[in-house]
């Protein structure tokens, strides 16, 4: 069973059943496994330790089936995790309930198809379509030509923050509209991320945090003309990773506007301040004309 998708009441129950220091993402996803409860015999929860040798995952998400026990009274929730020298895509990995029935052969066989079907959704975003583009490709459809358009803007933040639209508020939608071509993380490859945080004096601790900086800086070697990046308000990893992008872009001269997102953002307010910094990016295009 697949949960829908992120909806006003699914985030209000989520808020609700969360504990208190919680960011938005963490309750939209008790929200969903919520919304499953009463539809399935069991929730399986990942628990995402680090999928890097020496970085980590944020404390948030290593203690998400705790969070979500906790939230979702009796239901069982299943734990999937990484054990010693074995990997999530491996058919040890999974729980015990979800092996059952299935061979070794059969549930490999699976998860190999998986990860094909994952690498080759990236490869797409990097070729420069966008999300619903590219799943459109990769279940058998075929993707209009579309005119390159010469406007770049860059969008930063967690995958969560960037692609749910809820969460957003359609923030890549309104950009688009505007004429701008979006990029973000998805469209640059992990070697080209990597490459970019060897500038660090020590490196970063949080995978995701990683991927934010070196995409940062991927950016502005890609001239875009400006970026907004989209924070989860009480999000740990972030008030770090912020400052330091906030202090490299003065530094440079980029115009940036950051957006904390929690439960209580409203689409006028949000929408008002992504207006107001297109507008800001074409006023200063206008000026570097004269
Ligand atoms: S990285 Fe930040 S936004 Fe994501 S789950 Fe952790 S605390 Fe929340």
């Amino acid at each position: 069973m697949v949960s829908g998708p992120t909806g006003k009441e699914l985030v209000n129950a989520g808020v609700k059943a969360a504990v208190d220091e919680a960011c938005l993402p963490v309750k939209v996803f008790i929200g969903h496994c919520l919304a499953l409860r009463t539809q399935c015999d069991y929730l399986l929860v990942p628990r995402l330790v680090s999928i890097n040798k020496k970085d980590y995952i944020c404390p948030k998400f290593m203690g998400l089936p705790e969070m979500t026990k906790q939230a979702v009274g009796k239901q069982p929730v299943l734990i999937w995790k990484s054990e010693k020298n074995c990997g999530l895509g491996s058919p040890q990995a999974l729980p015990l309930a979800l092996r059952q029935g299935f061979s070794a052969r059969r549930i490999k066989k699976g998860l190999q198809k998986a990860e094909a079907a994952f690498r080759t959704y990236h490869r797409l975003l990097q070729q420069g379509l966008f999300p619903e583009e590219a799943e459109n490709v990769l279940f058998g459809g075929t993707c209009r030509d579309r005119e390159e358009k010469k406007r770049l803007i860059g969008l930063i933040g967690h995958p969560y923050c960037l692609y749910d639209p809820s969460i957003n508020l359609g923030t890549i939608g309104l950009i688009q509209r505007y004429g701008f071509k979006v990029l973000a993380p998805e469209f640059f490859t992990p070697r080209q991320i990597e490459e970019e945080l060897q500038v660090l004096a020590k490196p970063l601790f949080w995978t995701l945090s990683q991927r934010i900086f070196g995409t940062f800086r991927l950016l502005c070697k890609q001239r875009v003309e400006g970026i907004i990046y989209l924070s989860a308000f009480a999000c740990g990893p972030e008030a770090l990773i912020g400052e330091l992008i906030k202090k490299e872009a003065k530094a440079i001269g980029l115009p940036l506007l950051q957006l904390d997102l929690d439960e209580h953002s409203g689409e006028a307010g949000l929408v008002t301040r992504i207006e107001a910094f297109i507008d800001l990016l074409q006023r200063k295009r206008r000026l570097s004309c004269v």
